[in-house]
């Protein structure tokens, strides 16, 4: 789970970490009365959405007086606002972050996040932050550095200091910096969380450490353990099909192809999309039923999946193991019916009693197309949507 920038600042501060002053606001009207209550001699004001590249694209201004703001704002909120993160269609703007301006002298990147590989908690850092990290990533990747550390509650000195190396800053901002890391892996470890990115920390001219923008991803397995955490989900930034999905406990990932694909497994899901890739198509989603699919959570399925108006046919690859392919089959055919689906249906089944689910969907006067492998259900799905 992903959570605004504003959010993000709130939770790091309540750890320790030095942010900027600032409100989010729903209307343009609170963008006004915010900012006569904070009272500068300039705002900041931000698009609030689950991507970053803002700045890039028009979605971080620097206002000089009210009227400007106010213009800003109106701007701002309700459009749609495509950065390098948001995909072509981009996201609509429908909170703002109202701050105060920062004196900045120096752009750092700092983040935190898990190392699956080494199964350690690794701090990215480098003295090249700001909206072009990306490029440097490419370009000069030396300018980067990782410095792992054992998981444990609390972070070491000695490790802080590796971490802050190359800011070159002086004894004072180091101090400030090491406390803010010290924050953040507080906040990495209370929270759960798989991300913590702050880019840029910034060198002030003050010579103040501070965190400017602020990204946060938590692990969604660990979420309920923070209800807290869990009112902070925005459901505009979710896809509606996935969420109705999570509705009823199915893994389900939209992707741009036609064919959609009805799974038990992850496993299985993913040799599934690439199978249809070899043959030359592209998989609408990535959808895994689970283990114990019921009637009721096929006939979801097949409603998520025909939602999506690019999908010309469906595959079921089902691999019957604790779940008998006689009851799924009996639970596609109900489904079927139900959802009244008229595009290409092509369903290879395996496993226990997969001859007695062969027969049902045989003998249900549906138009399913039976297939014997693998194989054979990606050339014959991909034949019927061609
Ligand atoms: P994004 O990463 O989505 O582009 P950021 O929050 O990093 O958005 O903002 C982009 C840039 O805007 C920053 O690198 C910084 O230069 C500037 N900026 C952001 N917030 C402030 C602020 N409060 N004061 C001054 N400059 C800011
Ligand atoms: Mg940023």
């Amino acid at each position: 789970m992903n959570i605004h920038e504003h959010q993000a600042k709130q939770l790091l501060k309540k750890f320790g970490a030095i942010v900027p002053n600032g409100e989010a606001c729903f209307t343009v009207q609170e963008v006004l009365e915010k900012a006569k209550k904070l009272n500068l001699k300039k705002y900041v004001l931000k698009a609030q959405i689950h991507a970053g590249g803002r700045g890039k694209a028009g979605g971080v201004k620097i206002l000089d007086n009210l009227v400007d703001l106010e213009k800003a704002a109106k701007d701002l909120l309700g459009k749609k606002l495509v950065t390098h993160q948001t995909g072509p269609n981009g996201k609509e703007v429908k909170r703002l972050y109202l701050e105060e301006p920062s004196n900045i002298k120096k752009e750092f990147y700092l983040s935190c996040l898990i190392d699956r590989a080494s199964s350690k908690i690794a701090f990215i850092s480098s003295d090249q932050g700001g909206m072009d990290i990306e490029e440097v990533a490419k370009k000069d990747p030396s300018k980067i550095s990782t410095i792992k550390i054992n998981f444990s509650d609390d972070i070491k000195d000695e490790d802080c200091k590796k971490i802050v190396q190359n800011f070159n800053l002086d004894d004072d901002a180091n101090l400030k910096c090491i406390n803010i890391i010290k924050s953040i892996y507080k906040t990495f470890i209370s929270t759960d969380a798989s991300l913590i990115e702050i880019n840029p920390l910034i060198l002030t001219k003050e010579n103040n450490i501070v965190c400017l923008d602020a990204k946060i991803s938590f692990d969604d397995n660990a979420i309920f353990k923070h209800p807290e955490l869990l009112e902070l989900r925005d459901l505009n930034e979710e896809d509606p099909t996935e969420i109705e999905a999570s509705k009823h406990d199915l893994a389900y990932i939209k992707l741009d192809g036609t064919i959609g694909c009805m799974v038990n497994g992850a496993g299985l899901a993913m040799a599934t999309m690439d199978i249809i890739k070899l043959h030359g198509q592209e998989p609408a989603n990535f959808l895994d039923v689970g283990g114990g699919a019921s009637k009721e959570k096929v006939s979801a399925a097949f409603k998520i999946i025909l939602s999506d108006k690019n999908v010309k046919g469906i595959l079921i690859n089902i691999f019957g193991g604790i779940m008998r392919c006689d009851v799924l089959a009996q639970g596609i055919v109900e489904a079927a019916k139900e959802t009244k689906i008229d595009i290409p249906l092509v369903v290879r089944l395996a496993g226990t009693n997969s001859e007695e689910g062969k027969k049902i969907l045989d003998e249900s006067g549906l138009k399913i197309i039976s297939a014997s492998d693998l194989g054979d259900a990606a050339k014959k799905i991909v034949k019927q949507v061609k």
